[in-house]
């Protein structure tokens, strides 16, 4: 579902400024260190949370990037976040801390998830890719996978590489984000188009292995765009604990991305390995079918998921991938 976008201010329309007293809608585009940027029709404003909403016990962060508020303004210019709408979706990371574990939001009301990997330099770690979609899945996020530096391989064996997936209801864009060196590559410029289509007017969560080229396509798509992802992700890995500043970056179509590095480190510590198979889609419409319902697919008799694998109809990598998980392997 595309999500409302906030018009960005013209000059041709009268604004009223978000006063004291009137409520202006805003969506949360930044967050550090208890302080949000807030995009309201009236421009970009710097909010606290007001004191009501940080009453009582809670279990994870308040407000967080991608949130939907309502703000007033204070005589000194500052915004104050009222109320926050209920979200639709988000990437939740479990914190273990002494209180009990701690809901951190590091992306709210996403639309997409886009996962990146490089078909080559480095070697496509499918599994993680796979731990992504489990992950996507569980939070009822659609997912998109960029397979980029397909000039490294060339589109056939980027398709041997990922070509099961859109099958199982993935979307495959084969990508190539670097411009051509002398003499030109075949593939400069492909799926870029494709990736500006998917990304526009959606918010979507980033994530991918370092080194597969995000940056690259972003600043592709849109100038300085992956510098400007990339400059907040070095900001958060210095002040890995002290700091966490979150980003929506806008989209010249509309739309925005966050990079969310914090998806790699997510585990699957939270996901019961019993359900694991109702979050891989292929597998999720046979388990009825194994003759025990608690079968692991692993070696019991009468399993329809190892008669699928045997049969060509489910992947073996992914299986594969389904049992590492399963078994805990990251
Ligand atoms: P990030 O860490 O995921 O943001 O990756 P970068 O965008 O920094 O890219 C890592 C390296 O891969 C850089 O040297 C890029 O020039 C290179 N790179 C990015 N995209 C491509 C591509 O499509 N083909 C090739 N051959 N190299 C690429
Ligand atoms: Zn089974």
């Amino acid at each position: 579902m595309p999500t409302k976008q906030i018009p960005a201010p013209s000059k041709d329309r009268d604004y009223i400024a978000p006063s004291k007293d009137r409520e202006t809608p805003g969506l949360i585009v930044r967050s550090q260190s208890g302080f949000f940027t807030v995009q309201t029709e009236s421009g970009l404003m710097t909010c606290h949370l007001r004191g009501r909403l940080k009453q009582g016990k809670h279990v994870g962060d308040i407000a967080a990037v991608g949130d939907r508020v309502q703000v007033t303004c204070q005589p000194d210019g500052t915004g104050s976040i009222e109320s926050i709408e209920p979200r639709r979706t988000a990437l939740v990371r479990l914190d273990p801390r002494p209180q009990g574990v701690y809901q951190q939001v590091i992306l709210a009301n996403p639309d997409q998830a886009v996962f990146v990997f490089a078909c080559a330099s480095p070697t496509p770690r499918l599994r993680m890719l796979d731990r992504f979609l489990v992950i996507s899945e569980k939070q009822g996020l659609p997912a998109v996978i960029i397979a980029n530096k397909i000039d490294l391989v060339g589109r056939e064996q980027a398709e041997k590489l990922f070509g099961f997936y859109p099958p199982i209801g993935y979307p495959v864009i084969y990508a190539c984000a670097t411009p051509a060196p002398a003499g030109g590559v075949r593939e400069t410029g492909q799926g870029l188009e494709e990736l500006r289509e998917r990304l526009t007017g959606k918010v979507s969560a980033l994530a991918g292995p370092s080194g597969v080229g995000k940056s690259s396509l972003l600043n592709a798509i849109q100038p300085g765009l992956g510098l400007a992802v990339r400059e907040i992700n070095e900001v958060i890995q210095k002040g890995r604990h002290t700091t966490t500043v979150r980003q929506l970056f806008p989209l010249e179509g509309g739309g925005y991305v966050a990079d969310t590095p914090g998806l790699r480190s997510l585990a699957l510590w939270d996901t019961e390995p019993e359900e694991l198979d109702g979050y891989f889609p292929e597998l999720a419409p046979l388990v009825t079918a194994c003759q025990f319902n608690d079968c692991h697919h692993k070696t019991e008799p009468g399993c329809a998921v190892r008669a699928a694998v045997a049969a060509g109809r489910v992947h073996p990598q992914r299986y594969d991938s389904y049992l590492r998980l399963r078994a805990g392997e990251e």
